[in-house]
């Protein structure tokens, strides 16, 4: 199982940000940088959930950014790692629609579920090196700030 490195401070602006987009899911780019083991989640930007279906269900992150961030990467800034995206109404595990989503090998997807009223959970999942659609659940070690 992989392990996330994530400061808890990150944590709490991505579960402010699923709090403000509801009903709708929110969504977010994951800059870090990965080994064997480890996933180390440096920053989040979130985006604009351009979704062509059901906002409340589902979640596109905007492709503008995302080329935004690569061409960032390229010229040294952290890489895009993984995707984050919430559920307004249900579980922090991955939809049968995120599994078909996912179509990068590696990456890390954190899902911010709403639990209770008022109360949000986040998990992780990293996609399988040789089947993406594979989401394993990977360790969460969250550091202060
Ligand atoms: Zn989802």
């Amino acid at each position: 199982m992989k392990t996330v490195r994530i400061g808890a401070g990150l944590i709490d602006m991505l579960e402010r940000a699923a709090w403000h987009a509801t009903p709708h899911e929110a969504c977010a780019l994951l800059l870090g940088c990965v080994d064997d083991d480890t996933v180390d989640v440096a920053t989040a930007v979130v985006t604009d959930n351009v979704t062509s279906g059901d906002p409340e269900t589902s979640f596109e992150i905007d492709p503008a950014m995302h080329i935004q961030m690569q061409k960032l990467a390229r010229v040294g800034g952290p890489s895009v790692i993984g995707v984050w995206h919430s559920h307004p109404k249900g579980a922090p595990q991955p939809s049968d629609t995120d599994k078909a989503q996912s179509v990068e090998l590696g990456w890390l997807w954190l899902i911010t579920g709403h639990v209770a009223d008022g109360v949000s959970v986040t998990h992780a999942f990293v996609a399988g090196d040789t089947d993406p659609h594979d989401l394993k659940p990977a360790r969460m070690d969250v550091t202060p700030l």
